[in-house]
């Protein structure tokens, strides 16, 4: 095969809805409103009604997203706010920017996602260790699509005084139970950079919560600290989200289900090839498959093998946060991570987006099926 088949695409998304895309940017342009305006309100509301939260504030990315929630949420500067090591680098980078010491915990190797067990732990060993900082939040991450277990680590935040900050930065769509990701948590951060499942063409994100005053807070935070008279009685930030991205969100939003249910039949079809001798990321309810990742012992030769057969793969992520330049000697690992450190070694991540084709699925599953088996 001389195309390699990629591992995402957000142009070939793109291009399967070019002209409602179109529309949409021509109805900013003509607008003359470019930067929080009618098409940002209506799609906070679109989505904080999708997600059946009261509140969406949009903001400039992810990262952003996660740091201003966590702020509005009450996480004062010399905090310690738990999450996963095995996340994007960005969850981390949050944490720190507003103001909070990371605690880092290991994670369930069946899920991929926090263990709440090892959230036990890591909240015992901050009490021994770290005795003067205040126990403030989670950050709850849905990793690759997958609800991480909310009801568990809920009920340990609940008991310790913690507020919980989903981070679904992955998980757009994605249920625990009967309710969507995003709803549960005192407040949660969505990105919609371009490869994620619900995606801009740019850089956005956006705050949700059921909790009027966190909301209003998280409007300030983005604008400079202003009140509604455009005082700054508070210390703020420029994370505003613009009309174009808003408009092009919108679009995207009419698809989501559809997308999510064209990535879950995509899993299911690899789910059949996967089988032997793997642990494998298979279905689980709720999910909205970000990524399907499988786990193999040799997993950098395979990952030759696919591309040599034309099939593009990814990792994520080739190191976990705490084995970053950046972080190592910043982060706090309580008493290490063990199932952390053997998933990052082994994880690989099939492509993934909904715009494949099935002469693509049927290809990737014919060297997969060959490959692994
Ligand atoms: C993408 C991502 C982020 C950061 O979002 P940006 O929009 O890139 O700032 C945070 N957390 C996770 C898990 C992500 O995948």
């Amino acid at each position: 095969m001389s195309n390699v088949i990629p591992q995402a695409s957000p142009g070939r998304v793109v291009a399967t809805r070019a002209a409602e895309v179109a529309a949409a940017i021509q109805r900013v342009t003509e607008s003359g409103r470019y930067i929080l305006g009618p098409e940002v309100e209506a799609f906070e509301r679109e989505f904080a009604a999708y997600l059946g939260v009261d509140f969406g504030v949009g903001v400039a990315n992810g990262t952003d997203a996660l740091e201003l929630a966590l702020r509005a949420v009450g996480v004062r500067s010399g905090d310690l706010v738990f999450t996963v090591s095995h996340t994007a680098v960005a969850t981390v980078a949050a944490i720190e920017r507003s103001g909070a010491v990371p605690v880092l915990v290991d994670i369930d190797p069946e899920t991929f996602t926090m263990h709440p067990d090892r959230l036990n732990d890591a909240l015992d060993w901050s009490a021994r260790h770290l005795p003067g900082a205040r126990p403030a939040a989670v950050v709850l991450v849905h990793l690759y699509g997958r609800p991480a277990d909310i009801e568990s680590v809920g009920a340990i935040a609940r008991n310790r005084g913690l507020k919980v900050v989903e981070d679904c930065a992955q998980a757009h769509g994605a249920l625990a139970g009967k309710r969507k990701v995003g709803s549960i948590g005192d407040a949660a951060a969505f990105s919609f950079y371009p490869t994620k499942n619900l995606a801009a063409m740019g850089d956005a994100g956006m705050v949700v919560t059921r909790d009027s005053d966190t909301a209003e807070q998280v409007m300030r935070l983005r604008q400079y600290g202003w009140s509604s008279s455009r005082s700054s009685d508070i210390r703020g930030f420029n994370s505003r989200l613009d009309e174009l991205q808003a408009a092009i969100l919108r679009v995207g939003l009419a698809h989501l289900d559809t997308d999510n249910a064209r990535r879950a039949e995509i899993a299911r079809r690899y789910d059949d090839k996967t089988g032997a001798g793997l642990t494998t990321d298979r279905s689980a309810l709720g999910r909205v498959f970000h990524q399907y990742v499988i786990r193999s012992a040799r997993r950098d030769e395979l990952r030759q093998q696919l591309l040599a057969r034309g099939v593009q793969t990814a990792v994520h992520y080739p190191e976990a946060v705490h084995q970053q330049a950046a972080y190592a000697h910043r982060v706090h690992i309580a008493g290490g991570l063990p199932e952390t450190e053997r998933a990052v070694a082994e994880i690989l991540s099939f492509p993934m987006f909904q715009a494949l084709t099935d002469d693509e699925v049927d290809h990737i599953c014919t060297v997969a099926g060959e490959l692994l088996s």
